[in-house]
């Protein structure tokens, strides 16, 4: 009987080669905001050949280099499908995309990389640790959310993992790895230069800097200790960032709007996350 309805489903694939009934790449993975993050949204040119693809609460960008295309963050799992769609309505072919930056480990921004990678061929990008948990497809094991569980489908084609400071360059494009630690051991933020005839803007696609935790996690015991000290390390390269353009993972911790192009968004952005985790810090201590 399974194999009737899966046969059945092979063939209303008109047109294209067979897929499966069930994509388990695309399986949604539904949270109370999950709506809220993925809420559609229309593809809109940034600056100097720099697109948002994503939704109205979830952030995935997309650089056209001239010579393909790097996407920046893969959403939830059920987003792959819209990404794409994004993607061929801006004119482009999903196919010249030869890079998927990673900014974390977590299934809201990566659960849908292993889909993309699969249906574009394109190389997955992360840092040592953001690679080890794509790979795993769940918390590591420091995780400060470890305690929430879950999983998300793991990449399991091609990747390359980046330092922090190390350029990935394609066609005219030079895209910068930025480590900022602290929401996760492995986040690592993109920066590049887009520009239009000779007037370039920095962009920075920004990973995640909020303080979240499962809750009986403490920062302030032994094994938050490299978080906090993280977290500092991110707000000294968010301050320092050459920042015309800010792009947060979850847009509504860049200010209004899919992005934030006001002076100062990236020392704003983690003078927010510092202050946060300030009061953060001190809850726990008062316990
Ligand atoms: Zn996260």
């Amino acid at each position: 009987m399974f194999e009737a309805i899966s046969l059945l489903a092979w063939l209303a694939a008109a047109g294209g080669a067979p897929v499966p009934a069930v994509d388990p790449l695309t399986q949604p993975i539904t949270t109370s905001r999950s709506a809220e993050w993925l809420a559609p949204a229309p593809p809109e040119e940034i600056y100097g050949n720099s697109y948002l693809v994503g939704f109205g609460g979830m952030s995935v960008a997309l650089i056209d280099t001239g010579a393909g295309l790097v996407l920046v963050d893969g959403a939830l799992p059920q987003a792959a499908p819209a990404i794409l769609a994004n993607v061929r309505a801006l004119g482009f072919d999903p196919k010249d995309i030869k890079f998927i930056l990673s900014t974390e480990p977590h299934f809201d921004h990566a659960g849908g990389l292993a889909a993309l990678a699969r249906d574009t061929g394109a190389t997955v990008v992360a840092s040592a640790r953001g690679a080890e948990g794509l790979r795993a497809g769940k918390h590591a094991k420091d995780d400060p959310q470890l305690a929430y569980g879950g999983s998300w489908p793991a990449v399991t084609t091609s990747m390359r993992v980046m330092a922090d400071g190390e350029v990935l360059r394609l066609g005219k494009a030079a895209i910068t790895a930025r480590a900022t630690p602290g929401h996760t051991m492995g986040s690592m933020s993109w920066s590049w230069q887009a520009c239009e005839g000779k007037a370039c803007k920095a962009i920075v696609f920004a990973s995640s800097l909020n303080a979240v935790s499962a809750d009986d996690y403490r920062f302030t015991s032994p094994a938050g200790a490299p978080f906090v000290a993280g977290f500092a390390q991110s707000y000294r390269t968010m301050d320092a960032l050459a920042c015309d353009i800010l792009i947060a993972a979850h847009p509504d911790n860049a200010g209004e709007g899919r992005y934030n192009n006001r002076p100062g968004a990236c020392r704003a952005y983690a003078e927010r996350s510092r202050k946060a985790l300030a009061r953060r810090l001190a809850e726990e201590r008062a316990k």
